[in-house]
């Protein structure tokens, strides 16, 4: 392969392990005219590494709508550019996305050179079906926004994928017990790649009560998927146990709560739980 001439292209790099760059990733970025780094003193050990001598410049949230008409002039005259970011596919939850756009606006080809991306390589080891899934990104940082963002994906059927800090983890768990319920199967993958790799795959409560008991894996990268309220594996238990316990559960208390108590204990979904639990207390008022 050869590096085309006017091409931007859009390099992933490791998310942890330097040898995860590829041989043609490698090529292209000692190839190229101009890299295009998220924080140049963070790719430059990696770059040292792989023997890529190219020069390097910086693409960060704060200044990639104003290196856009830079960068198109640059590959319109000069050669080919490549864009990076610290970890990872670029555009993910990182920068890049203002620049391709301004190239193909500009009709200069745009071509990715993928690797690593941490939601993926969760989803490959994370147990949890990966059939459909929706990646999310981070959670908002406060209590309150993160519980109204999360409910809108409670109901749904796919596997739900979020990026995660470490000041934030036991905060974010924690709203996902409260809003997924206790029982949600979920995994917590850490470190991917790294030396401390952790790939947890619980119920919600079982998950937050492991990171609780310890500090070190508190620590690091994370990447969360929860289950979906379709995915039968996560389901512990059938129609028939399901209403026994909704039937129970209306002797002490009204449909709403019996259902989001039914639902957390078995991982159904809150809205299925609570229709059994209507239909139930229907039968008893005939
Ligand atoms: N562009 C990147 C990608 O393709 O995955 C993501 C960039 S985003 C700013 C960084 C977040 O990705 C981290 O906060 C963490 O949630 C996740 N992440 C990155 N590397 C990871 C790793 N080795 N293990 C687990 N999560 C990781």
């Amino acid at each position: 392969m050869t590096t085309l001439k006017h091409t931007l292209y859009v390099v992933a790099t490791p998310i942890g392990n330097r040898d995860d760059l590829s041989g043609r990733a490698i090529k292209t970025l000692k190839e190229c005219h101009c890299i295009y780094a998220e924080d140049t003193r963070h790719s430059r050990p990696l770059l040292q590494y792989h023997g890529i001598d190219t020069p390097v410049r910086s693409l960060h949230e704060h200044n990639e709508a104003g290196r856009a008409d830079a960068i198109v002039e640059q590959l319109q005259t000069e050669g080919s550019v490549a864009i990076i970011s610290d970890a990872g596919t670029p555009l993910i939850s990182d920068p890049g996305y203002r620049i391709v756009r301004a190239c193909q606006d500009a009709d200069i080809a745009v071509s990715p050179i993928p690797g690593a991306s941490a939601l993926i390589a969760a989803l490959s080891v994370g147990g949890i079906a990966t059939d459909r899934f929706l990646y999310a990104g981070f959670p908002p940082a406060k209590s309150q926004a993160r519980k109204t963002w999360l409910s809108e994906f409670a109901e749904q059927s796919c596997s739900l994928v979020l990026y995660e800090s470490p000041h934030r983890i036991l905060a974010s768990l924690s709203d996902i017990v409260d809003v997924f319920g206790a029982g949600r199967e979920i995994c917590v993958a850490r470190e991917l790649t790294k030396r401390f790799e952790t790939v947890i795959r619980a119920t919600a409560s079982e998950a937050l009560e492991t990171l609780e008991a310890d500090a070190q894996q508190q620590k690091g990268e994370f990447v969360l998927i929860v289950a979906g309220v379709a995915d039968k594996a996560n389901i512990s238990v059938g129609e028939v146990e399901l209403k026994a316990m909704l039937k129970t559960l209306l002797n002490h208390m009204p449909v709403k709560t019996a259902a989001k108590v039914a639902s957390e204990l078995t991982g159904t979904s809150r809205k299925v739980a609570y229709d059994i639990g209507v239909a139930l207390n229907k039968d008893d008022a005939t």
